[in-house]
């Protein structure tokens, strides 16, 4: 089994990681807020006295968008995130590794299965706040989430864009940076993904969003690509 030799932080967000080991290989990873537990049978490393939790961009889209070399992952510590599309926790848990104890993670996710899931996560990880609640309903959840610095969306629904739109509307703060995790097939399977890709971009472009990047998630994830924008309003 290949042994971590040395941990460095990425240029593009000092709180993600990449551990080399012994016999080449490379991992992403997030500094462990929980130190002993996993989230989604990852694996944990201990270096120099501090936990570091692999990232596992086969699980995670935001994991493969930094795989896929995004150009910047602007969420920092203590900062406050909207989190739409929260299942069982998977992302959640390495946003909350990155803003740390004083950010925080308004997590809405509307199927019961998993969000019962997510709860254990929650339990241990006391910057996820579940919502239970349909992200296509912002004013369901304007009595809980406040403004907020980003808005990551993975709902795998038609009509992402104009869900992030809506959402932005009520609780993006201005410059405040939205990741879209566009699920091409989820919203019309008879279009070319790239086709689909376009059209959703266009909806964020019309309404005041400046795309700062777009990266196609293949290998990680097929027909996946996740746009990284800036609310101008
Ligand atoms: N983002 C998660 C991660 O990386 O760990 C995976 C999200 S999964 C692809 C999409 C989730 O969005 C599902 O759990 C689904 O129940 C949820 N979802 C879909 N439409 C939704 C809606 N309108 N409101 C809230 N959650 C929704």
């Amino acid at each position: 089994m290949s042994e971590p030799i040395k941990v460095k932080p990425l240029e593009l967000n000092e709180r993600i990681f990449e551990i080399e080991f012994d016999d080449g290989s490379k991992k992403l990873a997030t500094i462990n807020l929980v130190p002993g537990k996993k989230v989604y049978g990852e694996r944990l490393y201990r270096i120099a006295g501090t936990e570091y939790r692999e990232w596992i961009p086969y699980r995670s889209k935001l994991a493969g968008a930094i795989m896929k070399g995004i150009k910047a992952v602007p969420i920092k510590e203590g900062e406050k995130v909207l989190y739409l599309g929260a299942a069982s926790g998977t992302t959640p848990s390495h946003i909350s590794d990155i803003v740390g104890e004083k950010g925080i993670i308004y997590s809405v996710e509307f199927a019961p299965r998993v969000m019962r899931e997510f709860l254990l996560v929650a339990s241990d990880r006391k910057n996820l706040i579940p919502i239970m609640s349909d992200a296509r309903k912002p004013q369901l959840y304007s009595h809980i989430v406040e403004l907020v610095d980003i808005i990551y969306a993975d709902v795998a629904q038609p009509e992402q864009a104009s869900i992030v739109v809506e959402n932005a509307k009520w609780f993006l703060k201005s410059r405040g940076k939205i990741f879209l995790a566009i699920k091409a097939r989820s919203i019309d399977v008879t279009k070319e993904p790239t086709e689909v890709y376009k059209k959703e971009i266009s909806i964020l472009q019309e309404n005041r969003f400046e795309i700062i990047d777009v990266v196609h998630l293949d290998p990680y994830d097929k027909d996946h690509a996740m746009v990284l924008a800036s609310y101008e309003p």
